[in-house]
């Protein structure tokens, strides 16, 4: 069993909880079920913890991270067996995962050392005379991390980084499905250096840890990534509490005649499939103008038969297992949902356990579950336009807005799309590689509109959601 860390040390309470293979479902490791109690008993040493980070020099909470930074870096391919492992991620995408986790704590160690404040020109209020007043960025306390199972490494990096950067103590709650990543960054981390008080990982599934770490006055902090329905339940119970939230999605990307077709149809169909399509930002919505619909119909599902599902272990395999059988159930309902209600099946969708092929429909819209909600599976759905406008509207036609994208070469018409359409980010290009609402960038603000979430991550913005802005007024 791997232990979990609380309370200063590695620990194995509660029942073991086992951790499978998605692919073969093969138990690859089992860890400990943390319950209330363990909450309570780790946000007390990590009460201590906090007092330990806030006194922490910047400078040697910039070194930790660096130096955690360049390990993952230089066992990437380590780390990325253990998310292919833990989560059914293809291996190629899974190494490239630890290495953006590498470039996340880097990022968050560089801004350990750019906090500060302002100096206010308070002389100019009138009743500011003779008055020095400044402002400085302090540690929130104690942050608690909690964490979806698509990207185990990187999206807890996100949190954990910009956390330690801050000069807070941070409580992580991993996905009760991918725990182990997690458990490892820990372990790395305390080998840097992070007193031990200042950090705890308890595994487990959502329910009763988190409701016990969110309803928790200790926690001042919860950055939450995960589904809107788990999000939603976070806000009740979070009471008076700064929260960040990173939900779910349903990314549009709007297709018109004059981009380069043949490679946008590669690469969406990749921005699709992405982790058997669990990506919050995976292309679900193809908007294409009329006049190339058929082309990029055609064009599209070459792009989707040339991807070859299978064990995620094996480098040439593009699509690797949902990360449940039940979820692969789920998306084969909703994709068989739409083909009852009108869709055409361009690339069918075959099943075995929990793989899914990439399946690729034609004449999705609202009314649809794969068009109007997170379908988070290996498909995505095409639909025409005939107009700038209407591209317009069908993009914004969600209750989301995390990302989008707009392929075209003219250039005026993808700065207007970028002010209309509603997403946190809007990639615009022609349509080459990575040109598409998948395009992440660890340094970019990153949060959604409406129910994508609440706030922004990447290490500059979360060191800022990770601080509280207090104001010192010196009178003469
Ligand atoms: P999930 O919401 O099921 O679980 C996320 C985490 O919440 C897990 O650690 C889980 O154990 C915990 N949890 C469950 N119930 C809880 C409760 N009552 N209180 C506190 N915590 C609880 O999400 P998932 O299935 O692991 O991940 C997929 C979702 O995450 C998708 O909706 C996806 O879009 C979203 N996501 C969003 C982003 C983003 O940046 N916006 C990134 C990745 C994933």
């Amino acid at each position: 069993m791997q232990p979990l860390f609380s309370r200063g040390d590695w620990r194995t309470p509660g029942e073991p909880t086992e951790v499978v293979n998605p692919f073969d479902g093969a138990v690859i490791d089992t860890v400990p079920t943390a319950d209330a109690a363990e909450v309570d008993a780790a946000l007390g040493v990590l009460t201590d913890g906090a007092g330990a980070m806030r006194a922490m020099n910047p400078r040697d909470r910039a070194a930790i991270l660096f130096h955690a930074s360049d390990q993952i870096a230089a066992d990437a391919e380590e780390w990325g067996a253990r998310i292919c492992a833990e989560g059914g991620k293809p291996i190629t995408e899974a190494i490239g995962e630890a290495k953006r986790a590498a470039e996340t704590l880097r990022l968050s160690a560089i801004e350990a050392e750019r906090i500060g404040g302002e100096v206010l020109p308070i002389e100019s209020a009138p009743n500011g005379a003779g008055k020095l007043a400044f402002t400085r960025r302090v540690p929130c306390g104690i942050v608690a991390a909690i964490t979806p199972f698509n990207f185990p490494l990187n999206l807890v990096c996100h949190k954990v980084g910009p956390a330690i950067a801050a000069g807070n103590a941070i409580l992580i709650k991993p996905a009760g499905v991918t725990p182990l990543s997690a458990l490892a960054l820990t372990r790395l981390l305390l080998e840097c250096g992070l007193p031990e008080e200042a950090i705890a990982c308890l595994t487990g599934p959502g329910g009763e840890l988190g409701e016990a770490i969110c309803g928790d006055r200790r926690v001042r902090k919860i950055t939450f990534t995960g589904s809107d329905a788990v999000g939603a339940k976070i806000i009740a119970a979070a009471g008076v509490k700064r929260v960040t939230m990173e939900l779910g999605s349903n990314c549009p990307v709007v297709v018109f005649a004059d981009a380069d077709l043949p490679a946008a149809a590669t690469m969406l169909a990749k921005q699709a499939t992405a982790n058997a399509g669990q990506v919050c930002i995976s292309v679900q919505r193809v908007l294409v103008e009329q006049a190339a619909h058929a082309e990029f119909r055609g064009l599209l599902a070459d792009a989707f038969a040339s991807l070859k599902t299978g064990d995620p272990a094996d480098e040439s395999v593009d699509v690797g297992p949902l990360i449940r059988s039940s979820d692969a159930d789920r998306v084969q309902e909703w994709l068989d949902e739409a083909v009852s209600a009108g869709a055409t099946r361009v690339c069918s969708g075959e099943r075995d356990g929990s793989l899914l092929t990439p399946t690729l429909l034609d004449g999705v819209e609202p009314g649809m579950k794969a068009y109007d909600d997170e379908l988070f599976g290996p498909a995505c759905g095409l639909r025409a336009f005939d107009s700038e406008e209407e591209a317009v509207c069908m993009a914004n036609e969600t209750r989301y807005g995390l990302a989008a994208g707009v392929l075209t070469r003219d250039l005026s018409r993808a700065i207007r799309l970028s002010e209309s359409i509603d997403a946190g980010v809007v990639n615009l290009g022609p349509g080459t590689e990575g040109s598409g609402p998948q395009y992440r960038a660890d340094l970019m603000p990153y949060g959604g509109l409406g129910d994508s979430g609440l706030g922004k991550e990447g290490p500059r913005y979360a060191v800022e959601a990770m601080t509280e802005l207090k104001c010192i007024v010196m009178h003469p």
